[in-house]
């Protein structure tokens, strides 16, 4: 009998790849994979046909859509507007399998609401955490912190260490600025609460990059973890995109120099200001670096794309600068002509950049970024930290810092040795192998 595992990804663009990228981990070991998902940001099937795909509505306007200032309320509106719909898809699939057996639920930890689903249909939820582990331990840190007096952050306090999760300063801390500030501990209590009371949680990392970091959060949610990422090296580049890839992308990339390009993209979710965008634009032309830069639409506030850009920088680009408004990220890290990559610090860009060896430029904008561009710079020590305010001469002297200065020279060394590194937890004996034998087993065990 064919084991069946139904997937629930949570429906943005970084927690799909991942969700979708252990589907066919899990499927490359026998198991049946089926996914629930909601009908808003629907994954492609034809991408996957060795998957089943079952959607349902989410029961939100069309027009409420997660963006950076809203994200919170959008996931508790989610969790309540799904209970139905959800728990109704679910139970349709699991009376469907009559031959395979469907021996667990995977969601996304965002999803706290489908644990009261899966006890009331007697299915075992096993929780995917997308978020980096050191991002586990600082989001658990939080409320002992509020408790302590220390949030919100007080301005002269910014740049103190917290000694519980060090090497994170206050301002790392992964709060969001939102109109609710409750909101978040609210999300953080659910899925905290939600997570514990699962059967084991399946981690997109390795210990590799975060062993230090595990046992701590192992305490804080005691249950099995499987740490068996980064998940995309198991197989070629994902094909979970919502946006349409840019193929010139590549086209352009095959022109230039080996090591010569800085890739700039700030994933899915940030938007900055028009004051911000003009800085980024000038800061890239000025340090005369060749770019190839995404500029997602809807990521300038009050633009639609590069209206607002003078046409004499356009011009001046001359081949120099490539902009797209999506691009094959994986693929695009790949390249050999790639020699930085200036991100947010998103947790699948961040080990994206990792496994290729690419040292990056961090501009983190809210909640884990924050706690991955830390670790980036003073952790793993792979990058720079965009610290000061976003003003073109700072970002013209970051990018020839890491581009051309013998100090870029030694952080791309180490950017090397952390990939190498990173590379033997697939091999036979390195962690993320010996988890995902132990996850096999606790999943056929189910
Ligand atoms: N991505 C992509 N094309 C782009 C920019 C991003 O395919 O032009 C992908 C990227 O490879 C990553 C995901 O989108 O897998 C973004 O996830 P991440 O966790 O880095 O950030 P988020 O979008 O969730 O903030």
């Amino acid at each position: 009998m064919v084991i069946t595992i139904v997937l629930f990804p949570f429906p943005l663009q970084g927690h799909i790849n991942s969700m979708l990228q252990l589907a066919r981990i899990l499927h490359s070991l026998g198991f049946n994979i089926s996914i629930v998902h909601t009908q808003r940001n629907s994954p492609n099937p034809h991408n996957f046909p060795h998957f089943t795909f079952n959607s349902f509505p989410d029961g939100l306007l069309e027009t409420e859509h997660a963006s950076e200032s809203d994200l919170l309320a959008f996931i508790m509106r989610l969790n309540v507007s799904c209970i139905v719909p959800f728990r109704d898809c679910l139970q349709k699939v699991s009376s469907n399998d009559s031959e395979d057996r469907v021996a667990c639920l995977i969601t996304d930890a965002v999803w706290y609401f489908s644990q009261a689903v899966a006890d009331e249909l007697k299915i075992p939820r096993i929780v995917l955490r997308c978020t980096s582990i050191s991002s586990i331990s600082a989001f658990s840190a939080l409320s002992a912190l509020r408790e302590k007096g220390c949030l919100p952050i007080k301005d002269s306090e910014v740049d103190k260490a917290v000694p519980e999760v060090l090497p994170l300063k206050m301002k790392d801390l992964p709060v969001v600025h939102e109109k609710n500030p409750e909101d978040l501990q609210q999300i953080l209590a659910n899925t905290g609460r939600e997570t514990r009371a699962s059967a084991g949680l399946i981690s997109n990392s390795s210990e590799e990059l975060e062993g230090t970091k595990l046992a701590g959060a192992q305490e804080a949610i005691p249950i099995p973890f499987f740490v068996i990422g980064p998940f995309h090296k198991y197989f070629p580049a994902s094909s979970s995109s919502l946006l349409v890839q840019d193929m010139s992308s590549i086209s352009w990339l095959n022109k230039q120099k080996p090591e010569s390009v800085i890739y700039v993209s700030l994933g899915s979710i940030a938007s900055i200001d028009e004051a911000k965008f003009q800085e980024i634009a000038w800061g890239l032309a000025n340090s005369e670096q060749p770019f190839l830069w995404v500029v997602r639409p809807g990521s300038i506030c009050g633009s639609d794309w590069l209206e607002h850009l003078p046409s004499v920088f356009l011009e001046m680009l001359y081949g120099k600068g490539h902009i797209v408004k999506w691009a094959p990220q994986q693929e695009v890290l790949a390249h050999q002509a790639i020699g930085g990559f200036w991100t947010h610090c998103g947790w699948n860009s961040t080990l994206e950049s990792i496994c290729e060896g690419v040292p990056m430029i961090c501009m983190p904008s809210f909640g884990d970024q924050k706690v991955n561009a830390r670790y980036v710079s003073d952790f793993w020590r792979v990058g720079l930290h965009l610290e000061d305010k976003l003003e073109r001469g700072e970002i013209e002297r970051a990018i020839r810092r890491l581009m051309a200065d013998p100090e870029g020279e030694a952080i791309r060394d180490r950017a090397v040795r952390l990939k190498d590194k990173v590379d033997q937890c697939f091999k036979e004996g390195g962690s993320s192998y010996r988890s995902l034998d132990s996850l096999t087993g606790f999943l056929s065990s189910l």
